[in-house]
């Protein structure tokens, strides 16, 4: 896989996002969606990432945008948002 630079994955990103409905969270409608549930490709705002992130990792796989190019998650971010862009 080729290693995204971090401006690309920020475009790409802000590209997924500005689809319709992408900046709704999915779970409460807020309309901030900064964080995304890998298990289920959905967006979703941050005090619906703290839930999520409550059940862990094994029920779970949440990112943050701004974890985006670091941490173990960040990979399976690049994957997700590179197929979805
Ligand atoms: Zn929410």
């Amino acid at each position: 896989m080729t290693e995204l630079s971090r401006d690309e994955q920020q475009r790409r990103w802000e590209a997924f996002r500005a689809r319709p409905g992408n900046r709704t969270c999915a779970e409460c409608a807020a309309q901030d969606t900064t964080w995304a549930v890998l298990d289920y490709g959905i967006l979703i705002c941050i005090h619906c990432a703290g839930a999520h992130r409550a059940l862990g990792s094994h029920i779970s796989k949440v990112v943050s945008s701004y974890d985006r190019g670091r941490g173990p998650h960040s990979t399976h971010a690049r994957t997700r948002t590179d197929t979805l862009t």
